[in-house]
């Protein structure tokens, strides 16, 4: 057994990192400027987006897309109960009313026939969630938003990068937001960026920065001038210099990150085929997983303990682990407002009840991942009826 804990999800930082931050830090310009500049168009051309916005975290992202989109009061926007609180909060602060809908078995991503029958006059928007790094069904979706015409924002905080039918995701629908907090594929500690159209882009900028016409770097720079006009109630979620710094070095690692986690992916798929008490993740044919996590999900007939004891006595062989995510109409807040019971949503109810994470990360050694596995099994032998 492992003596040492086994962290579920630490960041890679190294020394290109480093030394971008102490440049920034060591100029004159700290906050929004040039650096936050080319880390949008570099990171716009990877995902093969037309035009990006970098902002202070996904969330942010996701509101001001929404405000960019004209949401507000009355409005309806669909999305899927199985993601992070922060893609329903978005659609509450702006006055809207998220409708959850349950998820597909496989992938845990939205279900589109669920999607198409919660479409009512008052729907404007769908936002589908790449779950745990695996494309949504594209196809569906843009077939309903363009029938109905209903606008796309992804929560791509997993997925980056992912391909559904050749093309990454970032570049497929209305808006996409993608998170660099501190466990994500790509880390600037908190960040967050969202890509679009450019007129799309430019409207979302002024919602994240006061509504003002003109931003800081125009105005306090040698070109710039005193004026500006707030022409719309804004937000203020403007990513840093800092953050880009450490953002452009993580965007030209990235590939060589996701290389190391699909080789991660193999051993586990290797490992635990053979093990009777696990529901392995799929990679559907037509898409690429940016494997952002490892989902097993348990046979609890074949086992004598819960979800819940099994991560106990993970962490007693020294492995950290997570569950991902506990169903948003759970949560007190949505559950009592709208009045949700669990098994509203069936699919999404049976899949947190046996779901764990297991450590997916390129810092992983071969032997953490034969740690694991060996843990996992050895759980299994244990605690099998
Ligand atoms: C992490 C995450 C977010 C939030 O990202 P932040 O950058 O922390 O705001 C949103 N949605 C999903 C699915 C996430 O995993």
């Amino acid at each position: 057994m492992r003596t040492k804990f086994l962290p579920f999800s630490p960041p890679l930082i190294g020394r290109e990192e480093i030394d971008e931050v102490v440049d920034t830090l060591r100029s004159d310009w700290i906050t929004t400027g040039p650096k936050t500049r080319r880390f949008e168009e570099e990171f716009a051309a990877y995902v093969g987006a037309k035009a990006a916005l970098a902002v202070s975290s996904a969330t942010d992202a996701m509101l001001v897309a929404l405000a960019a989109m004209g949401i507000g009061p009355g409005d309806e926007v669909i999305t899927s109960t199985n993601t992070f609180c922060s893609t329903v909060h978005v659609i509450e602060h702006l006055g809207a009313r998220p409708v959850l809908v349950d998820v597909e078995a496989d992938t845990l991503n939205v279900d589109p026939a669920a999607v198409e029958k919660a479409v009512t006059s008052r729907t404007r928007a769908i936002m589908p969630v790449h779950v745990y790094g695996h494309p949504c069904d594209m196809d569906a979706i843009l077939d309903i938003a363009g029938r109905r015409g209903l606008k796309i924002l992804e929560d791509a905080a997993h997925a980056l990068p992912a391909e559904w039918r050749g093309r990454r995701i970032g570049g497929i629908g209305d808006a996409t937001a993608f998170s660099f907090y501190a466990t994500k594929n790509l880390t600037t500690a908190e960040g967050g960026m969202l890509t679009g159209d450019p007129d799309f882009i430019e409207r979302a900028r002024l919602w994240s920065l006061h509504g003002m016409s003109r931003d800081a770097y125009k105005r306090y720079s040698a070109e710039g001038s005193w004026f500006y006009e707030v022409v719309l109630p804004g937000f203020k979620c403007n990513m840093t210099d800092i953050q880009a710094s450490l953002g452009l070095h993580q965007l030209r690692k990235l590939e060589g990150f996701q290389a190391r986690r699909r080789e991660v992916v193999a051993r586990y798929q290797a490992g635990l085929r053979g093990c009777d008490a696990l529901e392995l993740p799929t990679e559907r044919i037509g898409t690429r997983h940016a494997w952002h996590l490892f989902v097993v999900r348990l046979r609890n007939d074949t086992l004598r303990i819960d979800r819940a004891t099994f991560i106990e006595e993970m962490k007693k062989r020294n492995i950290g682990t997570s569950v991902h995510f506990i169903p948003i109409h759970l949560h007190p807040f949505y559950r009592d407002k709208y009045g949700y019971s669990p098994e509203d949503f069936p699919v999404a109810m049976d899949a947190y009840r046996r779901m764990l994470s297991l450590p997916l990360n390129p810092r992983l050694s071969d032997a953490d991942v034969e740690d694991v596995i060996e843990a996992v099994l050895d759980v299994v032998t244990e605690s099998r009826r």
